[in-house]
């Protein structure tokens, strides 16, 4: 191998380094009570990448979830989020670290009294955004998840597709750079999974770097994305392009 390639070969991985938007080295988390639920978890994802974590009920991604959006803090290890080392950060910055993860969950957790529009909107109040632009981004973003019609229904004149759909829309209206979604299909029909789960992808390749949580094995196999698997605290599998790997 001559220098030059060298070179490039040094630089292509120092790039891959600058990349990575999500790290953990050697990660544990212990609740009070009971086994630790993360134990020396090693997990590095690229800014861009879509993965999915999958695992038994209780195998900890939850968890995990909990410790990306600064939730829960981690027992032992180092969790780097955005460049922010999470172990550290001061906690009057955790809002502005947290402007930059759009998180979407299985019950959807919609404002019942307001309608699509002011569930999505409240997102852009929080972080100040003006009436002018709120105006202007609301709107656009529900177009995306296909709910531009429906901005003035409660979330109870909504299937639960479309609520999915507003919570969505919501996690996304503040332009995160990462969207953590903790079992979004886990009270949705096949059809309106497999929606959910084209429209994360979409995000996805709008820039978005996406991590899902799921139990759906068919739209994990028919996906092709990369696949984390969790077994009692422990990644037991981290494949590109993987499978649901079923237990036993
Ligand atoms: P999953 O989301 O994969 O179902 P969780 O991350 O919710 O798993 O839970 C992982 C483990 O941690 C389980 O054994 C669970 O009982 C335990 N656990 C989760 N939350 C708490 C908590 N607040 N206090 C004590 N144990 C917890
Ligand atoms: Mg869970």
């Amino acid at each position: 191998m001559d220098a030059s390639v060298r070179k490039r070969r040094r630089k292509a991985t120092a790039e891959n380094r600058n990349d990575e938007i999500i790290s953990l080295t050697n990660v544990s988390k212990a609740y009070s009570t009971g086994a630790p639920a993360l134990k020396e978890v090693n997990l590095h994802i690229s800014k861009g990448e879509f993965v999915f974590i999958v695992g038994d009920s209780g195998s900890g991604k939850s968890t995990l979830i909990k410790l990306l959006m600064r939730e829960l803090t981690i027992t032992s290890g180092e969790i780097k989020v955005m460049g922010y080392d999470l172990s550290r950060i001061k906690h009057r910055k955790i809002p502005k670290f947290r402007r930059n993860i759009g998180i979407v969950f299985q019950d959807f957790r919609l404002l019942k009294d307001r309608n699509v529009y002011e569930n999505v909107a409240f997102a852009q109040r929080i972080i100040q955004k003006s009436n002018k632009e709120i105006r202007r981004n609301v709107p656009s973003i529900l177009a995306v998840v296909g709910l531009a019609g429906k901005y003035k229904a409660k979330p109870r004149q909504l299937s639960g597709g479309e609520q999915q759909r507003v919570a969505l829309a919501r996690a996304l209206v503040n332009e995160p750079a990462i969207l953590l979604a903790d079992e979004p299909t886990g009270n949705l029909d096949p059809k309106n999974s497999l929606e959910i789960m084209r429209l994360l992808e979409q995000i996805n390749e709008n820039g978005t770097t996406v991590l899902v949580v799921t139990h759906n094995k068919e739209i994990v196999n028919a996906m092709q994305k990369r696949v984390v698997t969790l077994k009692r605290g422990v990644i037991v599998s981290d494949e590109e392009k993987g499978g649901y790997i079923d237990e036993d």
